[in-house]
């Protein structure tokens, strides 16, 4: 099965993507954390997106489009991807869907997370990841238990540049004006489900789960 969550910067999304590929028997790629694991250990592709990434833009098609099929190909994707970052344009999804083709699959249902403006400024401001695996905290919703250290690794907690200042806001723009037109290409396919994602961790998992199963079961 693959699947694409589709959110906001601060919907709850990598957290959601985690568990639900975990619960799915599937593999979730993020393309922002291949991103950053590019630019931690200094390779091209981390020197090619490092400067979009910390102004808060996205970054150019063909390097996303190009990194994200070279990952699904590998064996560990052959049962399903759940996507968390990707497609974040009409013209990635259009390259996404034509790969697919090629290879005998196709996405079966993406879903949208949704969550106001307001709520997503307010949760990223209190964001701080992990630097060996990027598992994601919230300092005054979702705390790790020693102050500034990962519950899961032990790695140090950080904020990220583009969750503060500008960046954010211009990633929030990015998100409402171009991303969100992806639920229109989806909905067209009959492949869109949405979720309010202003609920606590577990109602979005169970809510999603549901949905996923609902979707499944009227279009087999
Ligand atoms: P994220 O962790 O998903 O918020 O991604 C962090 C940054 O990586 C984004 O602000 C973009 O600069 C870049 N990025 C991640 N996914 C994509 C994508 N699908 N297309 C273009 N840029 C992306």
């Amino acid at each position: 099965m693959n699947i694409i969550l589709i959110g906001a910067q601060g919907s709850g999304k990598g957290t959601q993507a985690a568990m639900l590929a975990q619960s799915l028997g599937i593999r979730h790629i993020a393309s922002g954390d291949l991103f950053r694991q590019a630019i931690d250990a200094q390779n091209d592709l981390g020197m090619q997106a490092k400067t979009y990434i910390e102004r808060g833009d996205l970054v150019p098609d063909n390097i996303t489009v190009r990194m994200i099929l070279d990952r699904i190909e590998q064996p560990d994707c052959a049962a399903g991807v759940l996507f968390d970052g990707f497609p974040r344009t009409i013209a990635q999804a259009e390259a996404l869907d034509s790969e697919l083709v090629h290879i005998g699959r196709q996405i079966d249902v993406t879903v949208y997370l949704s969550v106001p403006r307001e709520v997503l400024l307010k949760r990223l401001s209190g964001r701080y990841i992990c630097r060996a695996n990027q598992h994601v905290y919230n300092i005054n919703t979702r705390p790790p238990k020693v102050a500034g250290i990962c519950d899961l690794d032990g790695s140090e907690l950080y904020q990220r540049s583009d969750d503060r200042g500008e960046a954010v806001q211009k990633r929030l723009d990015i998100f409402f004006n171009e991303t969100l037109r992806l639920t229109d290409y989806y909905a067209a396919q009959h492949k869109l489900e949405e979720i309010n994602g202003n609920q606590g961790i577990e109602q979005v998992h169970e809510a999603l789960v549901r949905q996923i199963r609902e979707h499944r079961d009227t279009t087999a």
